[in-house]
């Protein structure tokens, strides 16, 4: 058996050869929607392209602003007015 790793060692080609890819991948950290350990492989990093996406996904700026109120007033055909203010109840257009 030793001959074995002896040939092994003296032939670079065998070695790079015969590395896996497993042994530089590690197992995804993330969890998927069933709340099980996501099984996907990853190279580089901690998690996979799906898992990565979805921590690097910010959220949208216009949720976040909790401080804005949308405008009382009314358009011109009678609907709400979408837009949104800061100060006040009512935007330019209305105010
Ligand atoms: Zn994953
Ligand atoms: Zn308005």
């Amino acid at each position: 058996m030793s001959l074995i790793i002896a040939l092994m060692l003296i032939q670079p080609r065998a070695i790079t050869c015969a590395q896996p890819l497993a042994l530089t991948s590690t197992q995804c950290t993330g969890t998927t929607q069933k709340g099980n350990r996501c099984k996907n492989k990853v190279a580089s990093g901690t998690r996979c392209h799906l898992h990565r996406e979805s921590t690097a996904k910010k959220p949208e700026p216009t949720s976040t602003n909790t401080s804005s109120v949308q405008c009382s007033g009314t358009t011109k055909k009678g609907q709400r007015c979408k837009n949104r203010v800061k100060n006040g109840t009512r935007c330019h257009l209305h105010d």
